[in-house]
């Protein structure tokens, strides 16, 4: 590196994740000399996986890049509690083993992910209040107070020498949040006004026009709803909508029903939200097994599921399979909650099987009792307002989201807009902003307890096998080059163990092996290639399948 370009700091910006899809955010701010930056991350989540690969919940952004610079990365800020924010922490920390920063709550909820794993790390875990400041490295950043669907939802404005950078994380402004202040918009106005570089902001709703609307309107809509219901009520929200939780508790309240959590994943929330002072005026929520000492007309379940996910509450609720909870005529199941795109299979099914057992079902489509999280298009209108960025980044966002927030942000007089996507180096200053150069971004699965790469031979065995069957032939082959009884074993191919394609497959195999030379024959390798690409081929003819084909070569002296 030459003097000059030492002289010469840049700030980039490097996004890992979450830049063409909705999930797993991993976003990479670096200032320094280039090729010699200092780096900081900003949240580090994950993503559901769509059920294409078989036996994968969880799917984590992969880290290489800033793994391979890890002694340059001085600290990762989340910015709030969700999933697709902070959900990778407990799987990809060890990997980084930066300090961690974040506000109270959000703390709380990685805290009791962290023990629940039985996570021994020896993270550094720096606490910081609502609107506080501090810094890493070269970035001096500052929080500022915004409105979500979970308490304590975080920007973070990084000041570095090259100028601002206003990272907005997951926002809306909500007049009226029922937890926590209305959005800071004075901050953001000060930002505004001391000049802001570049704004990194959320696109999730920019294809909805007018305002995302407020949680505080949903109150009078359930609790109307309620008061018509008679028999058991279960409502099905998302674990982490606190504010949702304590509108549900104050509707069941006006109707006179005591509340029920079922799932385990609403404990863990509502644990970490009265350890913060949050949920204060909520009575204390009972238990899964109270709610079958309850008359039916003075119950309210909340309950989790609302995405059809198979191992939640409603949907063993729906299957008549929980241990404490059962719905039936006369009961109703409210869906408080959004349709995530890609799960309308699991949700219509989950619906059905709660038809079938004569439940009665209210959703979001009919009633207005779910607002989103996430800024509609005046609202993003209104942060350029405030902020008034040189530069805007959108992300949070599948690709076509990020092309018409980027649209939207020129229309908002933004004299530059960028379309990044994950592995991205956007050069933010001090020269024209520019993408500089793509660093590898990809996948990682969570299978069982390991985090493997989607491309890697662990996921695309499962897959080959998933689609075409296994099958293993043990080969003894004598010293004198005859060959003795083939076991088979198979699995995803049939029926019978005993079926007649097995002793076609075998024959195949012999014929084979008996052309094979006397020096030939002793060479491993060889003989259990010709072995395998025998029995595929007997399998191919018999069965039209090519399944996963393994040898044993065993000899014997
Ligand atoms: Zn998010
Ligand atoms: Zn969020």
């Amino acid at each position: 590196m030459t003097p000059a370009a030492a002289d010469n700091p840049e700030l980039l910006f490097v996004p890992l994740g979450g830049a063409g899809e909705i999930g797993m955010n991993l976003n990479l701010y670096g200032y320094g000399p280039p090729g010699d930056e200092t780096w900081v991350m900003v949240d580090l989540g994950v993503t559901f996986a769509d059920g294409s690969l078989p036996g994968v919940d969880i799917i984590l952004p992969d880290p290489e890049f800033i793994v391979e610079r890890r002694d340059k990365l001085a600290g990762l800020v989340l910015t709030h509690a969700h999933e697709d924010h902070i959900g990778a922490v407990q799987y990809l920390w060890q990997q980084l083993k930066c300090p961690v920063y974040a506000t109270p709550f959000t703390l709380s909820v990685l805290r009791r992910k962290l023990s629940e794993n039985g996570f021994e790390g020896d993270m550094e875990i720096n606490e910081v209040p609502l609107s506080g400041k501090f810094s890493i490295g070269p970035f001096n950043m500052e929080l500022i107070t915004l409105t979500h669907s979970i308490p304590e939802p975080n920007a973070i404005a990084i000041k570095t020498p090259a100028g601002t950078v206003m990272h907005t994380g997951d926002w809306k402004f909500d007049p009226d949040p029922v937890i926590g202040p209305v959005a800071d918009e004075e901050a953001l106005k000060r930002f505004g006004d001391e000049g802001v570089l570049a704004i990194v902001c959320d696109s999730t709703n920019v294809f909805t026009p007018g305002t995302s609307g407020s949680e505080a309107d949903i109150l009078d809509n359930l609790t109307a709803l309620i008061a018509e219901c008679r028999g058991k009520v279960a409502v099905a929200c998302f674990a982490t909508n606190v504010a949702r939780l304590e509108t549900i508790a104050a509707a069941a309240a006006a109707n006179g029903r005591d509340v029920v959590l079922a799932g385990r994943s609403l404990r863990r929330i509502t644990d970490a939200a009265r350890e913060n002072g949050y949920l204060e005026d909520v009575p204390a929520f009972l238990d899964e097994a109270d709610a079958g000492f309850l008359p039916d007309d003075k119950v309210l379940i909340i309950c989790t599921g609302s995405q059809g996910e198979p191992r939640a509450a409603l949907a063993r609720i729906a299957a008549g399979d929980h241990r404490h909870i059962s719905l039936g005529e006369g009961d109703t199941v409210i869906f408080s909650s959004r349709v995530i795109p890609g799960n309308e299979p699991a949700i219509s099914g989950l619906q059905d099987a709660l038809v079938r057992r004569g439940v009665e079902l209210i959703t979001a489509k009919d009633h207005m009792i779910h607002v989103s999280g996430h800024p509609a298009r005046d609202e993003l209108a209104r942060m350029y307002q405030h902020v008034r960025p040189k530069i805007a980044v959108p992300v949070h966002g599948e690709h076509r989201h990020l092309v018409e927030h980027t649209e939207l942000a020129l229309q908002c007089q933004v004299p530059s807009a960028f379309t990044v996507e994950n592995g991205s180096v956007l050069r933010l200053g001090p020269d024209a902003p520019a993408i500089i150069d793509h660093v590898p971004a990809g996948r990682l699965a969570l299978d069982g307890n390991r985090v493997v790469p989607i491309g890697g031979e662990t996921v695309r065995g499962r897959i080959r096998a998933m689609w075409n069957g296994f099958a293993v032939l043990s080969v003894p082959l004598e010293a004198d080059g005859r060959v003795g009884d083939i076991p088979v074993s198979t699995s995803g191919l049939f029926d019978d163990e005993d079926d007649p394609v097995l002793d076609t497959v075998r024959l195949a195999v012999r014929e084979a092996l008996a052309k094979l030379s006397a020096k030939a024959l002793r060479d491993d390798e060889l003989v259990a290639e010709t072995a395998r690409i025998a029995a595929r081929r007997a399998f191919r003819e018999a069965l039209d399948k090519r399944p996963v084909t393994r040898i044993h070569l065993i000899r014997k002296n």
